[in-house]
């Protein structure tokens, strides 16, 4: 899937349409330190809550607990930055695509 680099678009902080550049968020690891990285793990049930070893010490392969490889495809993470005031902001997409590439605006 194609995607222009720039896209005009209103933004809220100048609360007029401006242009923008396109850029794809990179995927980075949760931080284990981090604040509410242990409510997270406890609301999924394999934090520091109940009892057993939640999986610690062994484990089914993981093909037969979790849907691995069901998707092919990934939704993409798009970063709007103004060029006026130079914020962000976070762009949900709900479409899928297996590759996504920037190309300049024609
Ligand atoms: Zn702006």
């Amino acid at each position: 899937m194609k995607i222009p680099k720039i896209r005009r678009t209103f933004c809220p902080f100048c609360k007029t349409q401006t242009e923008h550049i396109v850029t794809i968020a990179k995927k980075r690891e949760r931080g284990s330190l981090k604040k509410g990285s242990i409510a997270r793990l406890m609301k999924r049930g394999s934090g520091k809550a109940g009892f057993g070893n939640h999986g610690k010490f062994s484990r089914k392969a993981i093909s037969a607990w979790k849907r691995v490889g069901a998707k092919s495809s990934k939704k993409s993470d798009f970063r709007l930055k103004c060029k006026v005031c130079n914020k962000t902001q976070v762009k949900s997409s709900g479409s899928r695509a297996k590759k996504l590439t920037l190309e300049e605006a024609t």
